[in-house]
């Protein structure tokens, strides 16, 4: 049996007090989510405060992007070593908009993935078609080139610390969810890929997230579907009324 495993993408959203403020005020109400994996991506400056304000709490803290060097002359990266530093467990990378406005590709990608991993900490990489791909019909063509590409040279050992996200591009922040069979259509497919690619025990492991525009209405009809195994938020991430129903979606 896969957990389930809820994460927030704040994306470019709250001060470090809000972040911190937010975190205080649901870390009672989701305390009781037995059986889920709890997670916060958030942006670099709030880390180390969020990551203390969680501690003691069922809340992860991510980072949503990293580099693949450890230091040196890369100004503006920060490494996977800080951010555990920071306090985070784990990162997100290839995230559709790091992909179409900060210029990521699967080789990026994919060594950020490894430099992360080898660092210690787990990855929720994303994957996903654009709405033009979708009506051209080659939505299982682009995923499948997200997945091998990025996740090339990866071993068995090192795929138990990765979380695919399916986040259909024309999904995200636009409020037109996948429908539930949409998203176990490609969900089956990312998983049949990891059987080719990394056998059948990695496939029925690895947890596969839906993202875009998932709300406290629709989470529990994705969550129903049998390769559905958590979801990447955005927006609804975002107030801690909906991110408490979210992560309690099982109740
Ligand atoms: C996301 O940021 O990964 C996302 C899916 O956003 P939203 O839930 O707002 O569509």
């Amino acid at each position: 049996m896969r957990r389930a495993f809820i994460a927030g993408n704040w994306k470019l959203n709250k001060t470090i007090s809000e972040s911190v403020e937010f975190v205080n005020a649901v870390k009672a109400s989701v305390a009781g989510a037995t059986g889920v994996d709890i997670g916060i991506g958030a942006q670099f400056a709030a880390l180390k405060s969020l990551a203390d304000a969680c501690k003691g709490t069922n809340i992860k803290i991510g980072a949503q992007d990293c580099y693949w060097e450890e230091s040196g002359a890369f100004t503006g990266e920060v490494a996977p070593a800080m951010l555990i530093d920071a306090g985070c467990s784990f990162v997100i990378i290839g995230h559709s908009e790091r992909r179409q406005f900060f210029g990521e590709t699967n080789e990026t990608v994919n060594r950020k993935i490894k430099a992360a991993l080898a660092a210690g900490l787990e990855v929720i990489m994303c994957c996903g078609e654009m709405l033009e791909e979708r009506e051209r019909g080659v939505t299982n063509k682009v995923v499948k080139d997200h997945i091998v590409n990025g996740l090339a040279g990866l071993t068995v050992e090192q795929m138990k610390k990765v979380t695919v996200a399916y986040e259909p591009v024309w999904a995200i922040g636009t409020g037109k969810t996948a429908t539930p069979a949409q998203a176990q259509e490609v969900h089956a497919f990312i998983r049949g890929l990891l059987k080719e690619i990394f056998g059948e025990a990695t496939a029925q492991s690895v947890r596969i997230q839906y993202g875009g525009s998932v709300k406290p209405d629709n989470v529990k009809e994705l969550m129903a579907q049998p390769d559905v195994d958590g979801g990447l938020v955005g927006g609804a991430s975002l107030k801690p009324d909906s991110f408490e129903k979210l992560v309690n979606f099982g109740k």
